[in-house]
């Protein structure tokens, strides 16, 4: 391949120079580069010549020569992730093949097949989200490359952390779709992977783009209580440090905040306020000893900690003996410690350290190659998901998800095998992971000796016991008594097989049918499958068999020529037309709104459309418009709890939808209230605020009181989003009120 060398370097500025040689010192100081053998040190230095001609025509859109933004990704994959010279080489080269000349053919000739088939694998994945196809589709796409090269995975994390730390620049549509998508795929992933900082980073800048407000609020209030947390800190250390000097360990200790984003998710899931929450902070001691001297270590600091601050003993986790799934190893335990506040330790060594922020590829720089890792078992389990084809994408991905997340239980065979199954699995679903025949037949299950219903939720040192029978199977309704992947996949395979099986019969009486009316079967029966919008022909024969389709009434719509089915257009009212972005207004279709808002560019009152019940977006708010299967618009805000999923699984359907001139327009908004119960007086202090201090409509007000505290629900008439905030702050404000949130 011939590079035109002289024309490209002369695109660069001479500020451009310098900017691109400060990037690629700082990855060689990353990688140790003089440190390398003379090997890798060449291989890493021609990726980096390749990629600075080959992007020298292309800038990001801050501004910067894209160059710049592979080497940040090689840096992010060295510093953070941990990985070695091929996956860097790959990490350089990673958008080489998709946004330039460069092809697959002359990376593999450059560089061989190892780096050539990591950057085939990144630009597999970097094509997938252009496409106009079902998210989840893709989705299976990215987690097959996994199971071919965890490395390409590894660092596309690296480049989407990357885009994200530089989001700032993009147009809001953009950063919410990017955020959505991060939320869905590559956070967990992340997780899963072990890269906790690399999570949290992800899920902390995605909540800024989607909830700015409460970003922002929480931010500020950590940012207020900073020195009275780092004093009640170094009041709490002191006394554990001086005993840890007496032992001769070698030790850090320190005190470190909980991410924005988790302490959101607590406000939210638990219902209380900021300063509710005790554990804005954990205390983490690292400690400095060879690795057979681990365990005793850290339970002599556990041992220490608990000397000096009395246990909470239900707190005590080990994940040092029985590590998680994802390669986790720590000690954690909840102490009482001055002023009566529960406090997190975690103890751990240097080793599991860099494996609790490095995961994956630092488990395998302390594993071997040789050694089983634990990631093998979660591998060995996606595998087996992607092998089945039972499921559809969307099922697939749904079951997918309950193994990112969790937390585990672990629990025991008779024989004393540990099993370890997501928190929340049932004894059905262990009967599944002993061996999906003993799914299949499980007659009764006992736990710890005695007989339990199938749906019985697991507890941690459990003993299970499947009892089989042959006459056994499965039914539609185990399907709500299981949460793993394996067992929904399995009985909705057993539950496919059945309707098959029952589906026969109607598969005669179609056959029957059709040479009556001389057609062809093969030729036909797919037309009637597309015209009752069916998946399968599986399920018409299922349909027919049960009656639930009258064959003679669906070909009423067809005539018969030359043996085949044709559809006769029924006459009246045009028919709808086919592209979704082109729907007009439906005759009696009145828009429920004026034209405030803009649909893809578009006024909306082109389209018919509603405002979606489940989040009631009022003007003001981030919002989208998403293609129902009927063809209507829903209007969501980007908060909407649903929107993730929305955007992340079908996120084609999704269009940008923005406000523009706010007519004089009424929107109902319900809000919560809550505070504290000192007699009728709160309810009157709320009314008065809104209609008389603010001139607003209420539409209902709704108080409980209980125990001294109230709960009460609000629908009041605003305007926009603006005035909303003026009411929630206003409410905020009265005397009793302590909590104002929309609902
Ligand atoms: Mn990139």
């Amino acid at each position: 391949m011939t590079l035109p060398v002289e024309t490209t370097s002369r695109v660069y500025s001479e500020e451009d120079h310098r900017l691109i040689e400060s990037v690629w010192r700082r990855l060689k100081r990353a990688i140790r580069y003089h440190e390398l053998n003379e090997e890798d040190r060449q291989m890493i230095k021609r990726a980096y010549k390749l990629a600075y001609h080959a992007h020298a025509h292309q800038r990001r859109k801050s501004g910067e020569p894209y160059v710049t933004h592979p080497l940040e990704v090689a840096i992010i994959c060295k510093r953070e992730i941990g990985l070695g010279p091929t996956a860097i080489t790959a990490a350089i080269l990673h958008d080489i093949v998709e946004d330039t000349e460069v092809t697959s053919e002359e990376v593999h000739q450059l560089f061989g097949p190892r780096v050539g088939k990591i950057v085939d694998g990144l630009t597999k994945l970097d094509g997938l989200y252009n496409v106009e196809s079902p998210q989840a589709e893709n989705y299976k796409k990215v987690l097959s490359t996994l199971l071919d090269d965890v490395r390409v995975v590894l660092i596309k994390i690296a480049d989407r952390l990357h885009n994200l730390r530089t989001i700032d620049v993009m147009p809001q549509h953009k950063k919410l779709k990017i955020a959505a998508e991060t939320n869905f795929i590559y956070a967990p992933l992340a997780h899963r992977l072990g890269l906790y900082n690399i999570r949290t980073e992800l899920q902390d800048i995605c909540l800024k783009i989607t909830e700015p407000d409460n970003y922002e609020l929480i931010k500020r209030k950590l940012r207020e209580t900073k020195a009275e947390r780092e004093n009640y800190i170094r009041r709490f250390i002191r006394p554990i440090k001086k005993r840890l000097k007496e032992t001769g360990l070698k030790f850090e200790i320190f005190g470190r905040a909980k991410s924005i984003s988790s302490i959101l998710n607590k406000i939210k899931t638990k219902k209380v306020s900021f300063e509710e929450i005790y554990d804005l902070f954990a205390i983490r001691i690292i400690v400095d000893v060879p690795r057979e001297r681990e365990k005793s270590a850290c339970w002599e600091v556990y041992s220490i900690v608990t000397d000096v601050y009395r246990p909470i003993p239900e707190r005590l986790k080990d994940w040092i003996t029985t590590p998680k799934s994802n390669g986790y190893e720590s000690l954690h335990t909840t102490v009482i410690g001055p002023e009566g506040k529960y406090v997190e330790v975690q103890i751990r060594t240097t080793r599991m350290n860099e494996i609790a922020e490095k995961g994956f590829a630092a488990h395998w720089k302390y594993k071997g190659v040789s050694g089983d890792s634990v990631f093998d078992k979660w591998f060995d389990s996606i595998r087996e998901l992607l092998e089945n084809t039972n499921s559809n994408a969307l099922e697939f991905i749904t079951d997918f998800k309950t193994s990112l997340f969790r937390e585990e239980v672990y629990v025991y065979t008779p024989r004393g095998d540990m099993i370890v199954l997501p928190k929340g699995a049932t004894a059905l679903d262990f009967a599944f992971a002993i061996h999906s025949e003993v799914g299949y037949h499980a007659h009764s299950i006992k736990v710890n000796n005695r007989i339990v219903p199938m749906g019985y939720r697991l507890k941690s040192g459990d003993q299970v016991e499947v009892i089989t029978s042959r006459n056994q199977k499965p039914s539609e309704s185990w399907l709500n008594m299981v949460i793993t992947g394996k067992a929904r996949s399995k009985i909705r395979a057993a539950m496919k097989e059945e309707r098959k099986k029952l589906g026969e019969s109607g598969k005669e009486k179609l056959l029957r049918k059709f040479r009556k009316l001389k057609l062809d079967f093969e030729e036909n029966v797919d037309v009637l499958v597309k015209h009752l919008k069916l998946s399968s022909r599986a399920d018409l024969y299922y349909l027919l068999a049960q009656e639930k389709v009258d064959l003679n009434e669906v070909l009423k719509d067809f005539d018969i020529e030359h043996g085949s089915l044709k559809y006769r257009e029924p006459s009246g009212p045009a028919s709808e037309k086919k592209d979704a972005r082109r729907v007009t207004l439906s005759s009696n279709g009145e828009a429920l709104m004026p034209q405030t808002l803009y649909i893809d560019g578009e006024p909306a009152s082109k389209y018919k459309y509603t405002l979606a019940s489940c989040c009631n977006p009022v003007p003001g708010d981030n919002v989208f418009a998403y293609v129902t299967k009927n063809k209507e618009f829903k209007i969501h805000r980007y908060t909407c709890p649903n929107a993730t999923n929305m955007l992340a699984k079908f996120g084609y359907r999704a269009l940008k939808a923005e406000w523009h001139v706010v007519l004089d327009r009424e929107f109902v908004v319900d809000l919560q209230l809550n505070g504290i119960d000192d007699g009728p007086g709160v309810i009157q202090r709320i009314t008065n605020t809104i209609s008389n201090e603010l001139g607003l409509n209420i539409r209902s007000l709704n108080i409980e009181g209980r125990e001294g505290y109230f709960t009460g629900k609000l629908s009041v008439v605003v305007k926009n989003k603006d005035q909303l905030e003026v009411v929630m702050r206003k409410l905020s404000q009265v005397k009793g009120v302590t909590n104002v949130t929309r609902i």
